[in-house]
């Protein structure tokens, strides 16, 4: 019969996969844990009551109306030499070629006393959902003269920008809402994505409000505790009237079942096909794979997720899989009207994917108000444009 792939995670990377490969005529099963998709991106405008959450939502009648078989199901086990997955509900599926997008779980180990308890009162809301409206309950109650306290991992982690983009929209609701509060933003780093441009605009429009606190000057979380909503670092202690905890991450479980994550928490791949260093037959995409210069984003999904779809269909036919240059973009909002980006082009090297000098770059330092205004809207068609790429 024809050659069966299948697909785990119906996330942005997976599901445009999925798509792809059944666009190509392939046999294609998609296993997805949620009935319904929850997006991260815009999530952090939904803290702010910029958007609602089902705006965020996206099912996949699209998907099994372009031919893919969806099973709403939970993967809980890969046989890398029978080449087969175990779903939750007891079925096996058979493949000759899996791809693995489970995206991210958190590291609670990372910071002593997180875990699942915690983040009912101290939400990460680094998956969209259910942290999110705890987060934006939480912003929505406290009040004016309160202390917001962010924590935000070291490197690699789900968006880079992220943070900081949440850091300025809670600072912009802040400002409007509850002007005599303040934020303040622990960092496992001293550096960070479109820092200039981040920093430039706190400057500009929320000055004094944000506190940024780099590594090197004590920023980095090691324990927290819950019950009195303190966040200590080597340097002390932050007591926090609202605390949003991002903690480290790793791959999503099901990469570590499959045998692919290494002692990183994240698959190696290659570059070109995104099949396993560990596991042959097996390909990974999006937040999961260890991308080299390509960061963790839901655009990087998509082009890794396209490429990699190209990859199986000629090896399914004994082909080579054709050579690959990926882009990506992210914008970030700093304030409604307020739009900031970054992009790159990037290319198989070294046994990673590398980023092209010169081919990317950020909005300029200095751009006028109507064009950060312009990068606001482009942002928001971004997003219209890949959700319906994805799940229309
Ligand atoms: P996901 O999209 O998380 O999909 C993984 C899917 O796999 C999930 O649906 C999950 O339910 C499913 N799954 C996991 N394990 C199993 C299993 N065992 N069985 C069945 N199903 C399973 N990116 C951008 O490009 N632009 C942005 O502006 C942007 N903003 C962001 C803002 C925030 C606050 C955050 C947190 C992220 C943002 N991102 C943004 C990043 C983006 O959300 C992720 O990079 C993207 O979702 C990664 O896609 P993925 O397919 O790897 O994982």
């Amino acid at each position: 019969g024809r050659a069966q792939v299948v697909v785990v995670g119906g996330g942005f990377g997976g599901a445009t996969a999925a798509r792809a490969l059944a666009r190509s005529g392939h046999a294609v099963t998609l296993v997805e844990r949620d009935a319904a998709f929850l997006a991260c991106p815009f999530s952090n405008a939904v803290l702010v009551g910029l958007r609602r959450l089902d705006q965020q939502r996206f099912g996949y009648d699209g998907l099994t109306a372009a031919g893919v078989k969806v099973v709403i199901d939970t993967a809980t086990g890969v046989d890398a030499a029978a080449r087969q997955v175990t779903l939750a509900a007891g079925a096996t599926l058979g493949f000759d070629r899996l791809i693995l997008a489970p995206g991210i779980d958190l590291n609670h180990g990372g910071i002593q006393g997180y875990g699942e308890a915690a983040a009912e009162v101290m939400p990460h809301a680094w998956r969209a959902g259910a942290q999110t409206t705890l987060l934006a309950r939480q912003l929505d109650a406290m009040a004016d003269g309160g202390t917001v306290v962010m924590s935000v991992p070291a490197n690699p982690y789900r968006c880079p920008p992220g943070p900081y983009e949440r850091a300025s929209l809670i600072a912009w609701y802040l400002k409007a809402r509850k002007p005599r509060s303040k934020l303040i933003v622990l960092d496992a780093k001293d550096t960070f994505s479109k820092q200039r441009l981040f920093q430039r605009a706190w400057n500009e429009l929320y000055p004094g409000l944000i506190e940024w606190v780099g590594q090197s000057a004590g920023g980095t979380v090691t324990a927290v505790d819950a019950e009195t909503r303190t966040l200590s670092t080597d340097f002390g202690r932050h007591k926090a009237d609202v605390a949003n905890v991002i903690p480290p991450q790793r791959a999503g479980r099901i990469a570590e079942l499959a045998g692919v994550a290494d002692r990183s928490g994240w698959c190696p791949v290659d570059p070109v096909s995104f099949e396993s260093r560990r596991q042959p037959g097996i390909h990974i995409v999006g937040d999961a794979g260890i991308m080299g210069a390509m960061p963790k984003s839901a655009f990087s999904a998509n082009a890794q997720a396209k490429a990699c779809a190209l990859a199986i269909a000629a090896l399914l036919k004994g082909a080579e899989p054709p050579p690959v240059r990926l882009i990506n973009t992210c914008y970030s909002l700093v304030a409604p009207d307020y739009g900031i980006s970054v992009a790159g082009v990037y290319r198989p090297a070294n046994g990673l994917l590398a980023d092209i000098e010169g081919a990317g770059g950020t909005s300029p330092l200095d751009a006028p108000r109507d064009q950060r205004l312009a990068e606001a809207h482009y942002g928001e068609a971004w997003f219209q444009t890949i959700t319906s790429d994805v799940y229309g």
